[in-house]
This record gives C-alpha cells, sequence and structure tokens, in this order.
C-alpha cells in the first residue's frame, strides 16, 4: 500500500471545537444575563451541547438548512430559561460575533500539517457548511494547507458517515480511497465511516476513551503520532 493523500475531519480534529465553544458560550450567556439562571456553567453547556447535538443531527439528516440550526437551538435553550427571544437570529449573530475571538487550532495541527504536506497531499470532508469552515480555516491559519480539496455535507449532499462524501474527498485529491487516509475523532461517523468507504482509517482519540479498536481502525492519541505513522505505509 502506497499512502499519497490524507483527509482530516476539523471540528475537535484540527480545530479545537469544544475547547473554544465552551469559553464563547459561557462569556456570551454572562453578556446576557443567563448564566445564573442554571444551577452552574456546566449544566448551561450542557444543555447547550444537549440541544446543538440534536438540532445538528437533523441539520445532517436534511430536515433543516444550516441557518435553521441555528436559530433552532436558540429557540429551545432560551425556552428551557422562560425567555421568548424577539429575533433568535440576532441573537445567535450576537454569539457568532465574538466567536471567532476564541477560535483556536489545537497545538499540534499546524506543525503537522506542514510536515505531512511536504510529503501528502491533504484535503478535508467535514460535516458542515462551506463558508463556515471556509472562514474557520482561514481564522485559525490552516486554510492554506488543503487547496480546493474541501468536501462539506451541506454541499455535497449527504453527510458522513456516508461513504459518497469520502470518496467525493478523494476525487478532489486525484487519488483513489486506498492511496489515502482519513483522520477524525468520531468513532462511528469518521473512523468506521472512512474505514467502509475503503480509506485507511485513523480514529484520534484525544481523551484516551480506550474504546477497544476494531479490524481497519487505527488509533492515534495525538496529529503527532500521524508523522511516524505514516511514513511506513
Ligand atoms: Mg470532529
Amino acid at each position: 500500500m502506497t499512502l499519497k493523500g490524507i483527509l482530516f475531519d476539523i471540528d475537535d480534529t484540527i480545530f479545537d471545537y469544544t475547547g473554544s465553544e465552551r469559553q464563547r458560550v459561557l462569556r456570551h450567556l454572562a453578556d446576557e444575563g443567563l448564566l445564573d439562571r442554571f444551577g452552574s456553567p456546566e449544566q448551561a453547556l450542557e444543555r447547550w451541547r444537549t440541544i446543538m447535538e440534536e438540532e445538528y443531527a437533523r441539520f445532517l439528516a436534511g430536515e433543516l438548512a444550516f441557518e435553521e440550526q441555528q436559530l433552532r437551538r436558540v429557540v429551545r435553550f432560551l425556552d428551557e430559561v422562560g425567555v421568548v427571544p424577539d429575533d433568535p437570529a440576532a441573537w445567535f449573530a450576537r454569539y457568532a460575533a465574538g466567536r471567532e475571538t476564541w477560535w483556536a487550532a489545537f497545538p499540534d495541527a499546524a506543525p503537522v500539517l506542514r510536515e505531512l504536506g511536504e510529503r501528502f497531499v491533504l484535503g478535508v470532508v467535514s460535516n458542515s457548511a462551506l463558508d463556515h469552515q471556509l472562514r474557520k480555516l482561514r481564522a485559525i491559519g490552516l486554510v492554506d494547507h488543503f487547496g480546493e480539496a474541501i468536501v462539506c455535507s451541506q454541499e455535497h449532499g449527504c453527510a458522513k458517515p456516508d461513504p459518497t462524501i469520502f470518496l467525493a474527498g478523494c476525487a478532489k485529491l486525484g487519488l483513489e480511497p486506498y492511496e489515502t487516509a482519513y483522520v477524525g475523532d468520531k468513532y462511528d461517523v469518521d473512523a468506521i465511516g472512512a474505514r467502509d468507504a475503503g480509506l485507511t482509517a485513523f480514529w484520534l482519540d484525544r481523551n484516551r476513551s480506550g474504546t477497544p479498536p476494531v479490524d481497519g481502525i487505527r488509533v492515534i492519541h495525538s496529529l503527532t503520532e500521524l508523522l511516524d505513522v505514516t511514513s511506513r505505509l
């Protein structure tokens, strides 16, 4: 097997989504005077995340447009604390306006992508909207590693783990699946999905959750491990 290209997930793989979102949500709720309506900041975050995951799943399933899922999240979240927003879009816009200042790549992302980029062609396959992810990759200084090879589910028409989105990523790189690896933090959506599409699958388990790997899944705990392990493929 000769590996020629690597495709990456973005959120919680090269971009610290969970950490940056935590900071931004807590600040925004404090600014809106809502943080003390929850038993604790952790409880507020738990509700924000649960609602986000439920509504985001509906976006990925094609039931809601990207912007619609944002507004649904606002209405549901505020409803839990007895607030009816005059303008959910304006509320979300206030949250989003300050968000980019908290956006950050994981510290291992830039050095690893720089080095891998000398040996492989690199790209992205993400369950999101292209404009949103391009803005994010620009803000965290990683967009130049991927050229035009950025595939997002909204534009592609279906989401990971559907095999066609991984194959679309390979096609953007000009490679066959057996020449391509995929790296992502979600075991089912990323690792199993990529494996089943015929790619070499790396599951990035940063928190060492201990989920036992199954056939065809390679487990790494940092992006830095890719430097060594890909040199043997
Ligand atoms: Mg992810």
